[in-house]
C-alpha cells in the first residue's frame, strides 16, 4: 500500500508523491520563543518528527526545516515586561526549546533558521511583492493587498466576503483594506529594529516563514506541517506571499495537527491548566508522553488527563517488560533470515492442537503489515501502536508456555525483537537505555499475585487483610484503584 496523506488544501486523502523521487522536503512551523513550549505544541512538533521518521523508514531522504520565530510582538512585550533585551529573552527560550525537545526524543531538524538571521531575504521578498503590486507601503509599514491574490482563502476555505466581516473589527487607517496584513512594521519606541528601504522596522510573522522556507527548501515544498491554529491566517498568508512571488504552488501537502485539550477543556493560562512540557517531563517519562501524544490520530482532538497518562505509563512498561523478557531468552542480534522451520513449526502446533494458532513469525509478519498499513493511512499512530501491542501480547502469552512446541524459538524471538525495536524507534516509545532489567521483570507477575490475594480476601469479606495490603503497598508508593472491572495499580 502506498502512503496516503490527508491534504488540508484539497481536504482529501491523497497519494503521496514527492516532487523529486525518493527525496522529501518538509517545513514545520516552529515555536515563537517567548516562553517554554507546552504539551499542545509538543503534539505538533512530535507529529512532524514522526512523519519524518516514517518517511525515512520508507526509504525517503528527508530534509526538514523548522524555523524559530525570534522576533515577534509577544517576545518584545515579554522582554519589556522583564526589563531584558528581546534577543536575550529569545535566546533563553531557544535553548529551552532544544533542551525540552531533546528530552522528549524529538530529533533536531536539518536546519533551524532564525527569523532575525534572514532579514535580507525577508526584505527581498517584500520588495518583490511591492514590485508585483501585491504589497504597498503606508507610513513605514508594508501591507499585503489580500484582494490582489486570487486564491486567498483556499487553504482555510474562507471567502473574501466572510473575511471582511471579521476584519472590520480592527480599525487601522494605514491599511487600504481591513483584510490586509502586515509584512513589515515601522519601528516603535522600545522595539528592536533593522534598516530597510522603507525605514527602520521589523518583519511581520507570516513573511518570515515564506522567506525561510523558500531559502532552505526551494519555491515548492512537499510537506508543510503545523498546528491547526496556524491554518488561518498564518498558513493562508504564507501561501499568498510565496505564490504571488514565485507563481508556483508553495506546498503540495498541508498537514495540520488538531488541538490538545486538558481535562476535557481548552488549555490556557486563564483557565489555570497550562502544562509546559518540561513540567510534564518531571512527572512522566518521555516514552510515556510520546505514547500518550500518539494514542490518537493527529487530526483528532486528544485529551490530556491523569487517567490517560497512567494508561500510557503502564502500556510503556508492558512494552519494556516484553522486550526485556525477549532479551533474557534470546540475544537480540539474531539474524531474521535464519528462519527455516516456520512451516514445520506451524504444522507441529496445529498437530498438537494448542491454543496458539500461528507461529510467532507469522504474528511478526502480520504486525509489520498492520503497522505499515496504519502509518500509510495518513500516519495513523493510534492504530500502528495497536499492531505493536498485539505482538507484545502474543510474545508474552507464548513465553509463558513451558511446552517445547509452543515456546518460541530463538529465531522467532529475534524476529519479534527486531520488529518491536524498529517500529518503536519510529514511534519513540521504547528507550533501550531505560529498558527494564533483571529483578524488575518480576514486578508485573508479583503485582498480579498480590492483587489476586487481595481480591480473594475481599471476596471472603476479610477487609482487614485487604486494607493491610493496600496500606503496605501505599508505603512502597504503589497506589491501588478499585473499579467495577477490577483493581489496577500505579507506581507514584
Ligand atoms: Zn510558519
Amino acid at each position: 500500500m502506498s502512503l496516503k496523506i490527508y491534504n488540508s488544501l484539497s481536504q482529501q486523502l491523497e497519494d503521496f508523491v514527492p516532487i523529486k523521487k525518493d527525496h522529501v522536503t518538509m517545513y514545520s512551523c516552529g515555536p515563537t520563543v517567548y516562553d517554554y513550549f507546552h504539551i499542545g505544541n509538543a503534539r505538533t512538533f512530535l507529529v512532524s518528527d514522526i512523519i519524518r521518521r516514517y518517511l525515512e523508514y520508507k526509504g525517503y531522504r528527508v530534509r526538514l526545516v523548522q524555523n524559530l520565530t525570534d522576533i515577534d510582538d509577544k517576545i518584545i512585550h515579554r522582554a519589556n515586561e522583564q526589563g531584558v533585551d528581546a534577543a536575550q529573552l529569545a535566546q533563553q527560550y531557544i535553548d529551552g526549546y532544544f533542551a525540552d525537545s531533546e528530552e522528549l526524543g524529538i530529533r533536531p531538524a536539518d536546519v533551524h533558521p532564525c527569523a532575525t538571521d534572514h532579514i535580507t531575504e525577508i526584505i527581498d521578498l517584500i520588495r518583490n511583492l511591492i514590485q508585483k503590486g501585491y504589497a504597498y507601503e503606508s507610513e513605514g509599514d508594508i501591507y499585503y493587498r489580500v484582494t490582489r491574490f486570487e486564491g486567498y482563502g483556499k487553504l482555510s476555505n474562507r471567502n473574501l466576503e466572510d473575511l471582511l466581516a471579521g476584519a472590520r473589527v480592527e480599525i487601522n487607517h494605514r491599511k487600504e483594506d481591513p483584510r490586509d496584513f502586515d509584512l513589515w512594521k515601522a519601528v516603535k519606541p522600545d522595539e528592536p529594529w533593522w534598516d530597510s528601504p522603507w525605514g527602520k522596522g521589523r518583519p511581520g510573522w507570516h513573511i518570515e516563514c515564506s522567506a525561510m522556507a523558500i531559502k532552505h527548501l526551494g519555491e515548492t515544498i512537499d510537506i508543510h506541517a503545523g498546528g491547526q491554529d496556524l491554518q488561518f491566517p498564518h498558513h493562508e498568508n504564507e501561501i499568498a506571499q510565496s505564490e504571488a512571488v514565485t507563481g508556483k504552488p508553495f506546498a503540495r501537502y498541508w498537514v495540520h495537527t488538531a488541538f490538545l485539550q486538558v481535562n476535557g477543556g481548552r488549555m490556557g493560562k486563564s483557565e489555570g491548566n497550562f502544562i509546559f512540557i518540561r513540567d510534564a517531563l518531571k512527572e512522566y517519562t518521555p516514552e510515556t508522553i510520546r505514547h500518550f501524544l500518539l494514542s490518537a490520530h493527529y487530526r483528532h482532538p486528544l485529551n490530556y488527563n491523569q487517567h490517560s497518562l497512567a494508561e500510557s505509563r503502564s502500556a510503556v512498561r508492558r512494552l519494556q517488560n516484553c522486550i526485556s523478557r525477549i532479551q533474557q531468552y534470546s540475544p537480540p542480534d539474531v539474524d531474521p533470515r535464519l528462519v527455516t522451520s516456520t512451516q514445520s513449526k506451524a504444522e507441529l502446533i496445529r498437530e498438537n492442537n494448542q491454543l496458539v494458532d500461528s507461529t510467532l513469525t507469522e504474528t511478526v509478519d502480520q504486525m509489520r503489515t498492520s503497522f505499515e498499513s496504519a502509518m500509510d493511512d495518513d500516519f495513523n499512530t493510534a492504530s500502528a501502536m495497536g499492531a505493536v501491542y498485539t505482538l507484545v501480547g502474543q510474545v508474552n502469552r507464548r513465553l509463558q508456555h513451558s511446552n517445547q512446541v509452543e515456546r518460541p524459538t530463538e529465531v522467532e524471538l529475534g524476529q519479534a525483537y527486531q520488529a518491536l525495536a524498529t517500529t518503536c524507534q519510529i514511534l519513540g516509545i521504547y528507550n533501550h537505555d531505560k529498558s527494564v532489567a533483571g529483578d524488575d521483570l518480576l514486578v508485573e507477575p508479583l503485582m498480579n499475585l498480590i492483587l489476586e490475594l487481595r481480591q480473594s480476601a475481599r471476596q471472603r469479606k476479610d477487609w482487614e487483610t485487604a486494607d493491610q495490603i493496600r496500606n503496605q503497598l501505599a508505603e512502597l508508593s504503589i497506589e491501588l484503584k478499585d473499579s467495577k472491572s477490577g483493581t489496577t495499580w500505579q507506581q507514584q
